[in-house]
């Protein structure tokens, strides 16, 4: 193994452990195993490399567990189930512009208020075509996804009729 000199004492004692690490979030908490540099000497730890992006990616996860929120997976899902783009949901959301970019990402989780609006979202197309329009975004794919819904929605709905008054 490696040693690299350590920033905090100088002594040549450093390298890569994976180690845990505890995220705290109201009053929960949760371990992740962190790949990080550590000094055999002074104990000094750092994150260089990788080890950055992996640390901030577990901490978001983490996070969002203990929240209860989305995974970064789920909203990728429900934005691609409406075709709509990134900046698409930024505008309905009245985010930031790469907000939802970075919560796609996974290293920074929704809030829980952004959240509960995304699941309504994912619940009801309906809500989510009419929010889209609110918000002045135009996205001819989406506007197709959800004509084809509504289409659907009617041909089972007259289904259902036919079968009722068929009874008679
Ligand atoms: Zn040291």
């Amino acid at each position: 193994m490696t040693m690299e000199a350590c920033q905090a004492c100088e002594a040549i004692a450093v390298s890569e452990r994976v180690e845990p690490c505890v995220v705290e979030r109201s009053g929960k908490s949760l371990t992740i195993q962190d790949r990080r540099m550590v000094c055999a000497e002074c104990g000094n730890v750092s994150y260089q490399g990788s080890q950055i992006s992996e640390h901030e990616l577990a901490v978001a996860n983490a996070i969002r567990e203990m929240d209860g929120l989305l995974s970064a997976a789920e909203l990728n899902a429900i934005r691609l189930k409406y075709r709509l783009r990134q900046a698409d949901m930024e505008q309905i959301l009245s985010t930031g512009p790469k907000t939802w970019t970075r919560w796609e990402r996974g290293k920074v989780p929704q809030s829980k208020v952004a959240d509960r609006y995304i699941r309504a979202l994912a619940r009801d197309p309906y809500l989510a075509r009419r929010e889209m329009l609110a918000a002045g975004v135009a996205n001819p794919e989406a506007e197709a996804v959800f004509a084809q819904i509504e289409i659907d929605d009617r041909r089972r709905a007259h289904a259902v009729m036919r079968d009722a008054l068929a009874g008679c």
